[in-house]
């Protein structure tokens, strides 16, 4: 690599500069001061950017004064562009930004039982948050039984564009800045790759034109946690891949009939799969003990996307559900095959009550295996089991047609507008 082959180094500098602030605004977001002081500098850092670009640009040539004019009016075009600079000038002259913290506060168990958009502070902790929703009669203390989710969104916005939080219209602006630079590099000197000048926090990704490291932080900004004990929960979900070794080993472990090949055909139908996943999940049980809980999602390409779910209460099972409806709604999928190893009871009005099966006597375990489809048909299969001593597996009847847990495919369904 050249030494100094930059051919706006300073405005390159520069650049570099407003991504770390952006980092710094971000990672201060739940201290007001110090988000407001990294704030302000990163607006400034942002406009500073296009300063150095004027007084670099007469060493470059009248070819390079065109191009300028021509981001010139891209920038007063863009509104975001625009308005930030109308923030400088409030900053400019020593003014605070009229910025505020609000919350959307969304509760829900499979349905949704309230989306609130409040202002609060920022750092207001969870349990004040919570109290505030009991004491003015936005949920009922009896949620707490349920086990409830409380989702809190929190963020920053100023109040002339109250719409759009402020990370991430710093966000926007740094690939616009990115865009602009990288462009003078490919018309006039050498690509950003090849310049002497590297950003040293890390190298841009974007995702949807926004830095992914930033996106990547928003998720800091929502918490979900259960109005039953506070706690926070946080579920995973894991993309899994279906491939000839896995088949393989599956079938050697399982003893599985071969038909499990079909498991990795892009042919097979979502009615032929569920039938020997039922066939297959026996199988794993017997074997493991346990089955994890995994969902399939077809959409029109190709064999469907397999998912690992983590469920370890109530409360995650709601949010996985609301998940799962939102992958359904993202990749416009036509139907869902899911398998959970659950609790169940004869007590059906505990059930629809949506309680918790853990102190019910009669409580069973099963598998239950559905498939909910776009045209509105639902097919549940429980497959009740028993552990020996030496935790051997007994399989006691398969129910078809089995009774679920209320309103569990909800959300999903929802989303295919039921
Ligand atoms: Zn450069
Ligand atoms: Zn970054």
């Amino acid at each position: 690599m050249n030494k100094n082959n930059c051919i706006i180094p300073n405005t390159h500098k520069r650049l570099n500069e407003v991504h770390m602030l952006i980092h710094q605004v971000a990672n201060n977001y739940f201290n007001p001061e110090a988000f407001r002081v990294n704030l302000n500098a990163a607006i400034q850092a942002i406009r500073n950017l296009t300063f150095a670009l004027q007084a670099e640009k007469n060493s470059i040539g009248s070819e390079f004064d065109e191009w300028y004019l021509s981001w010139q009016n891209k920038m007063k075009k863009d509104k975001i562009m625009k308005w930030l600079n109308d923030l400088r000038v409030t900053i400019v002259h020593m003014k605070d930004l009229e910025s505020s913290s609000v919350a959307k506060v969304k509760v829900y168990t499979y349905e949704q039982v309230l989306v609130e958009h409040c202002a609060i502070p920022i750092d207001l902790p969870n349990n004040i948050i919570l109290q505030f929703l009991i004491e003015n009669q936005f949920i009922n203390p009896i949620s707490s039984k349920l086990e409830m989710i409380v989702e809190v969104e929190r963020k920053w916005v100023e109040n002339s564009f109250p719409e759009t939080e402020l990370v991430s219209v710093l966000n926007y602006c740094f690939k616009f800045l990115y865009d602009l630079v990288e462009d003078a590099h490919e018309k006039f000197g050498v690509s950003l790759n090849e310049c002497s000048i590297s950003d040293s926090l890390h190298e841009c990704e974007f995702i949807d034109g926004r830095l992914k490291c930033i996106e990547d932080f928003n998720e800091a900004r929502r918490t979900s946690f259960s109005a039953g004990d506070l706690s926070i929960r946080k579920v995973r979900t894991e993309s899994m891949q279906i491939n000839d070794t896995i088949t393989k080993k599956a079938i050697k472990r399982y003893g599985i009939k071969t038909e499990t090949k079909k498991m990795n055909e892009k042919v097979l139908p979502e009615d032929g799969l569920f039938q020997l996943i039922i066939e297959q999940s026996k199988a794993v049980l017997k074997k493991d003990k346990y089955h994890r809980s995994m969902a399939f999602i077809f959409d029109n390409a190709g064999s469907p996307q397999m998912i690992g779910l983590e469920i370890n209460d109530k409360s995650t099972k709601y949010i996985i559900m609301h998940k799962l409806a939102q992958l359904v709604r993202d990749n416009k999928s036509r139907a869902l095959i899911t398998i959970f190893e659950t609790w169940v009871s004869q007590d059906l009005v505990g059930y629809n009550k949506e309680e918790s099966l853990e102190n019910v006597e009669d409580k069973r375990e099963c598998l239950s295996i559905s498939l909910i489809k776009n045209d509105g048909s639902q097919k549940h299969v429980n497959i009740f089991f028993k552990r020996n001593l030496m935790n051997t597996i007994t399989f006691e009847e398969i129910t078809e047609n089995a009774v679920i847990e209320a309103n569990a495919f909800r959300p999903i369904m929802e989303v295919w507008g039921y």
